[in-house]
């Protein structure tokens, strides 16, 4: 179906995901209006249940590839996508999900469903990038609602997106923040991840547990050696680069490094 819009179509995809980052549009709302005129949203589940076919000027994906099928349906966005944008940590590093990269995923369906033998699903879960070519990557879990509008804005625009690769650690001076590691000990994995958050949780006096993922060039063998300091144990260092974004290279081989 053809709408004879003029508006670049903009279209939301969800793989293996929680819809999080899907709610963070929803949750613009003024803005989403703005948005709503500036662009022509042909599909958009989680919002219309209109579907304009292909090809779209803009997809943002949401979520990891886990299923054969997953793999089938990421070529078939990617063909029929412009420019393709990976929203999240699912996205972008293969999210909590991907912690079955580091054991049997048939253990764990054994464990969760109550007839695992009707679960297909690969042994992996894995980034949109490790299949199709992206054009930009969004981190954050969930992502923050103002860099997506600037991603889609600057797509929009023809420009750069400004979204700066440095650590939480920064936004922590941008902020004013007194320093949680070094004034009160508290585990902070701020120093190599990425920013996007503003320093929520060292705002509110908690330790950072790297929820947007690793920053550009960290030195996470540096960090580690400070948290060892600060008394945690090889296995709770193991744990903490264990979380949502697991799978990404520098927090994955970290994690390895103490392995217990
Ligand atoms: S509180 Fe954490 S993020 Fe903030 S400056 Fe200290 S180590 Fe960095
Ligand atoms: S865990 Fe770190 S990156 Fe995530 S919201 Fe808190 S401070 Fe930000």
């Amino acid at each position: 179906m053809s709408t004879g819009s003029v508006r670049p179509r903009l279209a939301v995809w969800k793989f293996s995901s929680c819809d999080g980052c899907q709610l963070s549009l929803l949750d613009c709302e003024d803005e989403l209006l703005a948005l709503a005129g500036a662009v022509d949203i042909a599909y958009f589940l989680e919002a219309t249940r209109a579907e304009v076919a292909g090809p779209y000027d803009l997809s943002l994906v949401e979520g990891s590839i886990t299923t054969a099928h997953d793999v089938e349906r990421i070529r078939e966005v990617r063909r029929q996508s412009k420019v393709l944008v990976t929203i999240g940590a699912c996205a972008t590093s293969g999210g909590i999900q991907a912690l079955r990269n580091f054991s049997d995923v048939k253990a764990f369906t054994s464990i969760v469903y109550a007839r695992p033998e009707y679960i297909s699903t690969l042994a992996t879960s894995t980034p949109i990038s490790a299949h199709v070519p992206v054009d930009f990557e969004l981190r954050g879990c969930p992502i923050q609602k103002r860099q997506l509008l600037e991603v889609v804005t600057a797509f929009l625009a023809h420009r750069k997106p400004v979204t700066p690769p440095h650590s939480v650690c920064m936004d922590c001076k941008i902020q004013g923040n007194v320093c949680v590691m070094v004034a009160h000990g508290t585990h902070c994995l701020g120093p190599v991840t990425h920013t996007g958050c503003g320093a929520l949780c060292p705002t509110y006096d908690r330790g950072c547990y790297g929820c947007f993922g690793p920053k550009e060039t960290p030195n996470a063998p540096a960090l580690s050696a400070q948290l060892v300091q600060l008394g945690m144990s090889e296995r709770s260092l193991h744990l903490v680069y264990r979380t949502f974004n697991a799978n990404d290279p520098p927090f994955r081989e970290e994690a390895e490094r103490h392995a217990p």
